[in-house]
């Protein structure tokens, strides 16, 4: 991964959250306050804008900046803790080209951090239930050989079939939380926004 494709990722997210905006404020409002595909919009739009301004000197530095710009202009649950992933993420790519298996540190750091921050297992029915079989499906397409692109397809399907298992969950975290057994039978927003984020990197890595 180098600095082109680090940028080409975050704006294929902003094309992409913008595309299911609608929806992804649906499955928000059926189990939060239907916040959510407007919070990812304005967030990665903000960042999509910061990321062509700045001169980055590595790859980290772009994802620090995303996450950086999705702290401060996204509110609610999703903007510290996917804000947080990317710095985290950004924080291990020092350099401005960069190899899978550093890709692979990254994202088990940005896992880390937002089980860290939201104190979500998987099954708790949150963006958890998608990062988290991607990040393994990542790692494991690196371990036996596989390139940026195959990895990060193989993370893309992990994360999509995560979001789907999150359906008949019931939520122990975050706001939908508190529709106890009401949750059932809903997808998790944050688990759908985060596959948007995964096909985002195979679709620019491809
Ligand atoms: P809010 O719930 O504050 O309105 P969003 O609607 O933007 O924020 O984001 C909701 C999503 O955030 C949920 O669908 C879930 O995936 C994720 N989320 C919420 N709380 C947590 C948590 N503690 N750990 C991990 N993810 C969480
Ligand atoms: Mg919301
Ligand atoms: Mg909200």
């Amino acid at each position: 991964m180098d600095i082109e494709l680090a940028r080409a990722w975050v704006r294929g997210i902003d094309a992409a959250v913008e595309r299911e905006r609608e929806r992804l404020g649906e499955l928000d409002a059926a189990v939060g306050d239907g916040d959510h595909g407007e919070n990812l919009r304005r967030g990665f739009s903000s960042a999509v804008e910061a990321v062509e301004a700045m001169d980055p000197d590595s790859v980290g530095a772009v994802l620090t900046k995303t996450g950086t710009t999705l702290v401060s202009r996204v509110g609610g649950a999703s903007g510290p803790l996917y804000g947080s992933a990317f710095r985290a993420a950004g924080k291990r790519l020092a350099a401005e080209r960069v190899e899978p298996e550093d890709v692979g540190a990254a994202l088990s750091a940005a896992l880390e951090e937002v089980r860290r921050l939201g104190g979500a297992q998987t099954g708790d029915k949150t963006m958890v239930d998608a990062l988290a079989p991607a990040v393994d499906a990542f790692l494991k397409a690196v371990d036996s050989g596989g390139g940026l692109s195959e990895a990060a397809r193989a993370a893309a399907d992990a994360a999509e079939e995560g979001a789907r298992a999150t359906e008949p969950l019931q939520a122990r975290k975050g706001r939908a939380s508190y529709l106890g057994e009401r949750s059932i039978g809903h997808l998790d927003p944050g688990a759908v926004s985060t596959a948007l984020v995964l096909r985002a990197l195979a679709e620019a890595a491809a």
